[in-house]
């Protein structure tokens, strides 16, 4: 029997909205980075790097 590990959420400060990082936050591109907005309040909960794409 194993325990599922538990996805790590990310946790709105503002409002409690938790979702893992892939879930429905909203994601916003800014250049190389990206940007995710809580989709309910609106609050930036995190921004993560991209790796460049190759050309
Ligand atoms: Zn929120």
């Amino acid at each position: 029997m194993s325990d599922p590990v538990p996805k790590a959420l990310l946790v709105c400060p503002v409002c409690g909205h938790e979702n893992p990082p892939d879930g429905d936050w909203r994601v916003r591109r800014q250049g190389a980075r990206e940007r995710l907005d809580c989709p309910v309040c609106g609050e930036t909960i995190t921004v993560r790097g991209v790796p460049a794409l190759a050309c």
